[in-house]
């Protein structure tokens, strides 16, 4: 039957491949992730990348009119197609586009740990050149909001800036962590961009301009964003997970052991829907049907993908897919004409088609067969089971003992004399692998499997869980499936020891609910074997992070005491999110962690003010470099060796005090990054304190305070909020 059926399938298939158009070799490598295309004459799109040694190459085919060099620009002298930008530090983004209103062509955008470069190509010249202290790791370029022109938005420390054509940072706001991917789209389906920050904490956080509307956590850095169509867009883990959501809800994704270096939204089989296209760290390019993930065009290179982007290259009006590996060897693919009937498979990926469908086959096979064998054996019990067998499942918090850790403990049991042979949890990030097995040896079977859990964060977790049920001899089993929720905060327990030291944190917002309510809230949220009835509660934390404890008075002023602000934010948002609470200002005191971050904006000064002092001293030692260098030459000249081997010593010696120098300047600014990430980090966490308009107060009047250099202000605005300052 179902050879039959393959053959029928694969007679319908014409095995036609999907050829790239045309290839190119350059002769500079690629960084990956940093790839683009832009028309920088508004006409001719060229490929641009970072390459090596803080350099920007611009692939320019068409135009050969050789451009005058300047500081920046000059031609690469392995090939006559390219240009090279010099940049003088690290690039670490890149992006090209529209940026001003009447410019004629494209921007070309280049970001460093410390500046932001907007440049003219055509014109030769900078546009602007901002120091930007929070770096850039990601860039985007587009529509904000109702922002009228459109932005260059970095991401960064812990922080967003956006830039318009004249370099005034029209945007500016802080996000949970290092921003590693950014993507514009109208995720809320207003007709507005919103900015779509992927970061490593491995949040997805959508922004309406700076006020954060969506979250969505995934379980490893998010290193790729893109945008599909309408409010759908692709995402990149770090893990080698790639996949499409739909506004907040995920449509579908798959993990591969290698990493997705870049990926791009590109129709290719022409049927009017893009496709998700994935570069990745193998040189494998693949396209998936953005509904369903299914791979429907593969092609190798023979080295990692650096980037995948698009342009009309051949400038006859239609655009290809172009994708760059890191040796700067680039493809361009048009997409498939009608002759292919969408269908992009070389005869390879058939054949693995076949494979698996086979293996497919197979595997029905066998369990036909287990179907029968049981069929025959019902009276013998091999397989057969009660049937008024159900699997039962039960959370509970177990404190640390002297031989385990403090955890969840999910028990499963059977109600009857059969038993578990094995159980299988299925659970984004709290297992390594995301799988669980267990596996209880021969003379331990029992009708119960305790599996303990330890959710590294507060985030509420589906357990999807398989157990296989039979006899105690059976060797062949019966699989259950059953899907449980862990509450978001389940690593509390009821706190038990009185006299343990109260926290000194604490946050303060009043609502205008019945606590009730609150105490619905805590039921769904925590683990809570009896249920509460009041919001008068105290926990503490199985993460050893002390006392939690939740109260309520009669006007409906909540008061939540931790030391862990983090924590504070969490509940805040949490409870705001069940009680649709869009508006709150909150006060709040958490004065251990506020002393630690009025240390480090002394550090912050401290640091930048040994920064001036080195680059002083290094403008110096250049100046004197460049003497010594000249008495060199005049006493080689002047045939005085002696002099001239004194000059070179010094020279050494200079050289060595310079290294160690830059040494210290380089230890110096990163421990500055460090400082103003812990700045910026500390501004989000004031934020997630409030909701709504009282949040955005709060941190706007946060970064007046730090570019005034107010730290009391700064503090005051934590502490109190805007409205009360
Ligand atoms: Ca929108
Ligand atoms: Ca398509």
């Amino acid at each position: 039957m179902s050879g039959g059926f393959l053959l029928s399938c694969l007679g319908g298939n014409i095995c036609i491949m999907l050829v790239p158009i045309f290839t190119l070799k350059l002769s500079h490598k690629i960084n990956p992730r940093m790839v683009t295309v832009g028309k920088f004459d508004g006409v001719h799109p060229c490929l641009t990348a970072a390459t090596q040694a803080g350099k920007v190459f611009i692939h320019n085919p068409h135009t050969r009119a050789q451009k005058p060099a300047s500081h920046r620009l000059s031609q690469s002298t392995q090939d006559s197609d390219i240009s090279l930008l010099n940049i003088n530090h690290a690039v670490t983004c890149l992006t090209a586009g529209t940026l001003g209103p009447n410019a004629a062509g494209d921007t070309l955008l280049v970001g460093s740990q410390t500046n932001l470069l907007a440049y003219d190509v055509h014109d030769n010249t900078d546009i602007f050149y901002k120091e930007v202290s929070d770096g850039a790791n990601a860039i985007v370029l587009g529509k904000l909001g109702d922002i009228p022109n459109p932005l260059a938005i970095i991401g960064g420390n812990c922080a967003l800036q956006g830039f318009d054509s004249l370099g005034n940072d029209l945007f500016w706001t802080v996000t949970g962590d290092n921003v590693r991917s950014l993507v514009l789209c109208d995720f809320t389906g207003d007709g507005k961009n919103e900015l779509l920050v992927g970061s490593e904490d491995f949040d997805i956080r959508v922004f309406k301009e700076d006020e954060l509307v969506s979250e969505m956590t995934e379980n490893e850095t998010v290193t790729s964003l893109c945008h599909m169509h309408s409010s759908r867009f692709g995402y990149a883990l770090a893990n080698g997970t790639v996949g499409v959501y739909d506004r907040n809800s995920r449509y579908w994704r798959i993990k591969s052991k290698n990493h997705a270096m870049s990926i791009h939204a590109f129709d290719l089989n022409a049927d009017g829907v893009v496709e998700l296209i994935t570069g990745w760290s193998n040189g494998k390019i693949d396209a998936r049907s953005d509904r369903t993930g299914e791979v429907i065009f593969r092609d190798n290179f023979s080295s990692s993908v650096a980037g995948v982007v698009e342009g009309d290259y051949r400038l006859d009006g239609q655009k290809q897919l172009i994708c760059a590996s890191v040796e700067g060897e680039v493809r361009g693919y048009l997409p498939a004409g009608k002759e292919l009937k969408g269908n992009l498979m070389d005869s390879s990926a058939e054949q693995d088609l076949i494979r698996e469908l086979s293996h497919r086959r197979q595997n029905l096979l066998l369990e036909l067969r287990n179907y029968e064998e049981n069929a025959k054996g019902v009276s013998d019990s091999t397989g057969g089971i009660p049937a008024n067998t159900q699997l039962q499942t039960a959370l509970s918090v177990r404190a640390a003992t002297e031989v385990q850790k403090a955890h969840v403990e999910l028990s499963i049991t059977t109600p009857n004399e059969t038993i578990i042979r094995a159980v299988l949890i299925f659970a984004e990030g709290i297992f390594e692998g995301e799988s669980h097995v267990v596996h209880p040896s021969v003379q331990n079977l029992s009708g119960c499997v305790r599996v303990p859990i330890i959710p590294p964060k507060d985030v509420p977790v589906d357990l999807h869980v398989k157990a296989f049920v039979g006899g105690k001899t059976s060797t062949q089993f019966h699989v259950f499936e059953i899907t449980r929720q862990l509450p978001r905060f389940s690593m509390y327990d009821i706190a038990i020891d009185p006299s343990a030291p109260p926290p000194t944190g604490r946050v303060t917002f009043t609502i205008n609910d019945r606590p009730q309510r609150v105490a619905m809230w805590l039921n769904q949220n925590f683990l809570l074997p009896e249920g509460v009835d009041t919001p008068d509660v105290t926990f503490s934390s199985l993460r050893g992070g002390g006392l939690l404890s939740i109260g309520m008075t009669a006007n409906g002023q909540i008061t939540l005491q931790t030391d862990d602000i983090d924590l504070a934010g969490d509940l805040v948002q949490s409870l705001a999110s069940f009680l649709a609470i869009e508006e709150l200002s909150a006060e709040a005191d958490f004065p251990t962690y506020f002393e630690e971050l009025q240390t480090t904006l002394t550090e912050v000064d401290e640091f930048h003010a040994v920064h001036q002092k080195l680059t002083a001293e290094m403008a110096d030692h250049s100046n004197y470099i460049k003497n010594m260098l000249v008495q060199a030459e005049d006493a080689r000249l002047m045939g005085d060796m002696t002099s001239m081997k004194k000059r070179y010593r010094e020279l050494y010696d200079l050289n060595r005090d310079l290294v160690s120098e830059y040494k210290i300047r380089s230890n110096n600014h990163n421990a500055l990054l460090a400082c103003l990430k812990s700045v910026n980090q500390a501004i989000q966490r004031a934020g997630r304190l409030r909701l709504g308009k009282p949040k955005n107060q709060v941190i706007s009047a946060c970064r007046d305070a730090i570019k005034s250099n107010n730290v009391s202000a700064l503090l005051r605005v934590m502490r109190a909020g805007v409205s009360a300052s």
